[in-house]
């Protein structure tokens, strides 16, 4: 068993035999490594720790580790050093001849008996390349932004090329920068640069198809990028058609980029090549750098699409022009509308004065009524009339103007009216200062473009004078008639005792006399009881007193009557009755039949055939009288049914008609809510027909 002091010798001499293996690895390895003791001092180094310190290894033996530290690290590495434990981290060192450099360290405590490896690795330069790197990156972020923030700015390109090459130039220490714009058909042209005062300018220089063939065109618009060092080196093959142009303009060394543009609305995804971004070296020639190289990359893409917003910004201004154009014209034909309305108004409302004044010059009440029975144009004549301003009816209703007393009777009429029919119609009122007016009343509907009734035109005229007239004219003629009667008769009766020869023979000549007289005096008596009959209808004494009556009765009994007078024109009488209940005055309805009866038989030439016939409809029975005579002309149709009226005014003597009869049929018919009317063909006859309601 060997002794303690036997047993630590052999230990130092193993010790010593494993440093002296590890010496020759230690020594060349590229980091520096030192031995320190609990104290801090060095115990050993290698030959790179030589290095890193500044002393040889015989000067370092026993320095502090910590005197190549600042004051603040030396008291935290102390701190380290005491804590036992494995450390990583980094320093500064300060070495022997005053360099300063950043080490990155690795504390392994107690590696050997009471002694610590400390592992030192020089990071200096790789610092200073990170801090130059990133001083590029942020000259590179600058410039980006500020290229980016002009192009955002400015929408003119010229503006943006000509900042990128400033730019660039000032970046890159370039002695010239320049941006070549290929045109179409293979030429180009210098459109910006920035080029130092000591060498010559080539701004707005256009070069020849041959000087960039297109082949070359091809190739930068797939991405190629040239960086050429020396441009007589001829490795870099310049273009034969450049060398005279290099020499020229004392080029040496050069840095091309393609500036492609980008269609965003193109199908295919080929770009066009739009030209160059292109740095010059005069003074030397020069290696170009990576970075470099992608800044001149990326600026030409910044270039590019600065391209694609002009080109938008072009598109965009020849839509606003257009649109502007367009705007121009909208607001030219607006401001014609507008003259063309306010000329029509004015108009308009020229003519409604005009027309303000001639309606109030009138003595009608003329006003326009909406479809909703309400006032929207007046004349003055409703002042007058009901003492209330046109100011005072507008808007007002037909109601509220009428008042109770009339507004009732007019209410039907303008429910016709405003249902589309033409009224007219006679009208008793009374107005709000209890005078009493006959009135002539006319509507007529006003229809929009779609034909709805929007409203009606009312035209009310006084008929008091008229009436009055009228009635004393009936009056006179009734008197007149009724004096004239009476002798009549009398000198009808004392002619007819003539004629019986019981007063004495009269010669040939004065019988043909007496039967001139007498037949003379048979019309006058006919025409005074016609005149009587319709004085006394239209003046109302007549009552018709409607009974239930058979229709067929009074068909065959008007037939009947009529026998006589047929025969004696040669004429057949036909009648087809029909057995229908109606509710009618049958002497007033006898008398019309008759009448027409008459005029059939008297108007057909012998030998031709009167109908009398009868038809059933829905509410009423039509009764016609059917001829084969001469008929009527078509616009005389309505006009005989007026009072004497005849088609040849020859009739009356000829036919012995007095021009009354169709007027007191149709008064009678109007009586019996009936209505008459004539048709006629000329040559084949005249059908008279008049309805009569049935009995519900
Ligand atoms: P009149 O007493 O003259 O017949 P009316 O009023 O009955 O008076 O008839 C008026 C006129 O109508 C007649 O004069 C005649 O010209 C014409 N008229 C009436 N009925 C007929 C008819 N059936 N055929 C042809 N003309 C007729």
């Amino acid at each position: 068993m060997p002794k303690p002091s036997q047993q630590l010798s052999a230990k130092t001499h193993q010790r010593q035999n494993q440093k002296r293996q590890l010496q020759p690895l230690l020594e060349n390895l590229h980091d520096a490594i030192a031995l320190i003791n609990n104290q801090g001092n060095l115990i050993d180094v290698n030959k790179r720790a030589c290095q890193l310190f500044g002393l040889s290894r015989r000067a370092l033996m026993k320095r502090s580790f910590s005197s190549f530290l600042t004051a603040f690290e030396r008291e935290s590495f102390a701190q380290s050093l005491r804590s036992g434990q494995s450390l990583i981290g980094e320093l500064c060192l300060c070495s022997a001849d005053r360099v300063q450099r950043e080490v990155e360290y690795s504390l392994t405590p107690n590696i050997l008996l009471d002694s610590h490896l400390l592992l030192l690795r020089d990071i200096s330069q790789r610092k200073a390349d990170m801090a130059a790197e990133l001083r590029r990156q942020r000259q590179r972020i600058e410039l980006f932004s500020e290229v980016t923030l002009k192009i955002r700015q400015s929408l003119q390109l010229k503006e943006i090329l000509h900042t990128t090459v400033t730019e660039v130039q000032r970046i890159l220490q370039a002695d010239r920068v320049l941006i070549y714009q290929v045109f179409a058909n293979g030429t180009g042209k210098t459109i910006s640069e920035a080029v130092l005062p000591d060498y010559p300018t080539i701004l707005d220089l256009e070069f020849p198809e041959e000087v960039f063939p297109e082949t070359y065109q091809q190739l930068y618009a797939q991405g190629r990028v040239r960086a050429i060092a020396d441009v007589q080196d001829s490795t870099f093959g310049l273009a034969d058609c450049l060398v005279e142009f290099v020499e020229q303009f004392q080029i040496k060394a050069k840095l091309i980029v393609p500036i492609v543009q980008v269609h965003p609305q193109a199908l295919s995804d080929q770009n066009q090549l739009w030209g160059l971004l292109i740095a010059h070296q005069c003074s030397s020639p020069r290696h170009w750098v990576e970075f470099e190289l992608e800044l001149m990359q990326q600026l030409a893409d910044q270039i590019s699409i600065a391209l694609a917003q002009a080109q938008f910004l072009e598109h965009l201004e020849e839509v606003v022009e257009t649109r502007t154009a367009e705007l121009q014209e909208v607001n030219r034909s607006l401001q014609q509308e507008i003259t063309d309305r306010k000329q029509i108004e004015a108009a308009l409302q020229q003519s409604e004065e005009q027309l303000r004044l001639i309606t109030n010059a009138m003595p009608v009440l003329i006003a326009y009524v909406d479809d909703q029975q309400r006032y929207r144009f007046n004349n003055k004549a409703y002042d007058d009339w009901l003492g209330q301003s046109p100011d005072a009816i507008y808007g007002s209703h037909l109601a509220q103007v009428w008042g109770v007393d009339c507004y009732p009777q007019m209410q039907p009429q303008i429910e016709a009216a405003l249902s589309g029919q033409v009224v007219a119609y006679e009208n008793e009122i009374v107005l709000k200062n209890g005078n009493r007016r006959s009135v002539d009343i006319t509507y007529i509907p006003h229809r929009d473009d779609q034909q709805l009734v929007k409203g009606f035109f009312a035209l009310t005229s006084d008929i008091s004078d008229r009436k009055a007239i009228e009635r004393m004219k009936d009056e006179f003629i009734s008197v007149v008639s009724h004096e004239l009667r009476t002798p009549l008769t009398s000198l009808h009766s004392a002619l007819k005792i003539l004629a019986t020869g019981r007063l004495g023979t009269l010669s040939n000549e004065g019988q043909q006399m007496l039967a001139i007289a007498d037949d003379s005096t048979e019309r006058l008596v006919r025409l005074i009881n016609s005149v009587l009959d319709l004085q006394r209808i239209e003046s109302g004494q007549v009552i018709i007193d409607r009974q239930i009556c058979d229709a067929a009765n009074l068909a065959i009994q008007a037939a009947e009557a009529m026998q006589a007078l047929a025969q004696q024109h040669g004429v057949s009488l036909v009648t087809q009755p029909q057995s229908v209940s109606i509710w009618a005055d049958a002497d007033y309805i006898l008398q019309a039949l008759t009448n027409l009866l008459s005029n059939a038989i008297k108007f057909s030439p012998q030998g031709k055939t009167v109908w009398l016939t009868l038809e059933q409809g829905q509410s009423e029975v039509i009764f016609r009288v059917r001829d084969e005579g001469q008929g009527i002309p078509a616009d005389q149709l309505e006009r005989i049914f007026e009072r004497f009226q005849q088609v040849d005014s020859s009739d009356s003597r000829k036919k012995g008609g007095t021009g009354l009869g169709l007027t007191i049929c149709r008064k009678i018919i109007e009586q019996h809510n009936g209505r008459i009317w004539a048709e006629s063909f000329p040559k084949y006859g005249s059908i008279f027909s008049f309805t009569v309601p049935v009995l519900e």
